[in-house]
């Protein structure tokens, strides 16, 4: 989600599904951060896992992004009010820590504020490095599975 509304949401996960062309380094800070095991661990060493791979990619695209996480993030609860902000460059996470939110904010971030756009990068990208969470998603997914 940006501040702004966007109409041009993806009605549904196989409209988006495609073969997309992603940076080696970007796979391989994926890897790494598949390694760490984003899901393990509590709160605190969970966002510094993020932090990593947030650093890896602000490097690798060149860009000063911010992240910053929600107090509500300690809530685990529904990550749809996460965003990116345009204006500060800042991605912040609501709700709980979601590695596919988080993705979805990078799209933003790299490709503006298109949310077909945002998605098509985030999705395959999850679906790339993580497969079996990619299908379980799959399988559950129901309304606005992309976001946030
Ligand atoms: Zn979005």
């Amino acid at each position: 989600m940006t501040s702004d509304a966007v109409t041009d949401y993806p009605s549904s996960l196989e409209e988006i599904i495609d073969d997309v062309n992603y940076r080696k380094e970007t796979i391989n800070a994926l890897k790494r951060f598949k390694r760490l095991n984003p899901w393990k661990g509590d709160l605190d060493s969970r966002i510094t896992k993020f932090c990593k791979l947030h650093l890896s990619l602000c490097e690798i695209y060149g860009i000063d992004v911010k992240f910053r996480c929600h107090p509500s993030i300690l809530e685990n609860s529904h990550s749809g009010q996460s965003n990116y902000n345009p204006i500060s460059r800042t991605i912040t996470l609501h709700g709980r820590l979601s590695v596919l939110t988080f993705l979805h904010e990078w799209g933003h971030a790299l490709k503006g504020r298109s949310e077909r756009e945002a998605c098509r990068w985030s999705v395959n990208l999850f679906r790339r490095v993580f497969p079996n969470n990619f299908e379980r998603l799959r399988n559950n997914a129901r309304g606005h599975f992309l976001s946030g």
